[in-house]
């Protein structure tokens, strides 16, 4: 179990789930610009619309499923210690089963207060305008909108240059500074990436691309590593 595999993932995992991923509306979020619904301005000049917007988001995620890619994760936990570092706000990789996620920009089904970061609720229904935190301040989705700081970018620094194997999927890697961890992969560690379209492949050492859907890539290689777990791939 000393072997350790890091997970980076992005919405693309959570597609064949029928979750839409971000930039392939054209960098639109639901239809919405990103700047809209996921900045601090937009919170400030839209607050019920944000709210309404998540709220959404919230509702279609309980009618989802985990996909073939979710699951085959969790199988890799049988002979890796395995970290997943989601990118998604979705609980699909939990649902599935995984034991170890971090998630760096938040996570649909909680929320927390607009004055104190570190106020978090479970958040199971829709958040309403006028929903106050203990502190009296209004609710906010739990989810670090583009400008803000990401509190758990270092943990994930530590997981990723402390692993063997490092698999990136269905990440467009645009989004900072999450993009920017598998330059803290070491040289030496096998490095995947899996992704359906021709996608720009960071110039990083032992890297392999593997242009495939999630649900095809993901359980083709997880196999791969649970046949070959002495071998040096
Ligand atoms: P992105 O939308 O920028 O990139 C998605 C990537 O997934 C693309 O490279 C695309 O080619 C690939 N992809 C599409 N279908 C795929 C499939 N079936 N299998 C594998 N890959 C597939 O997503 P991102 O890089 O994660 O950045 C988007 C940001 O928006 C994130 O910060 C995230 O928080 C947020 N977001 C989250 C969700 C979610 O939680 N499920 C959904 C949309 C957006």
């Amino acid at each position: 179990m000393s072997k350790k595999i890091v997970i980076l993932t992005g919405a693309g995992i959570s597609a064949e789930s029928g979750i839409k991923t971000f930039r392939g509306a054209n960098g639109l979020w639901e239809n919405h610009p990103v700047e809209e619904v996921a900045s601090p301005v937009g919170w400030e000049r839209n607050m019920e619309l944000v709210l309404d917007f998540y709220n959404q988001r919230r509702q279609q995620l309980v009618k989802c499923q985990p996909n073939k890619a979710h699951f085959a994760l969790v199988e890799l936990e049988r002979q890796y210690d395995v970290v997943v570092i989601t990118q998604n706000v979705d609980d699909l990789h939990e649902r599935a089963g995984s034991k170890k996620v971090i998630h760096l920009h938040g996570e649909l089904l909680k929320m927390r207060s607009s004055v104190d970061e570190n106020l978090v609720f479970d958040c199971l229904n829709d958040i309403a305008v006028g929903d106050k935190c203990p502190k009296g301040s209004q609710m906010r989705p739990h989810i670090v909108w583009f400008g803000e700081s990401v509190p758990r970018m270092e943990d994930a620094i530590l997981e990723v240059s402390t692993a063997t194997k490092v698999i990136v999927i269905g990440t467009s890697l645009s989004v900072y500074p999450a993009a920017g961890l598998l330059n803290y992969a070491t040289p030496e560690s096998s490095k995947w990436l899996i992704d359906p379209d021709t996608i720009y492949v960071p110039p990083v050492a032992n890297l392999e691309f593997i242009q495939k859907k999630a649900t095809e890539g993901v359980p083709e290689l997880a196999h791969q590593l649970l046949q070959n777990e002495n071998c040096v791939i």
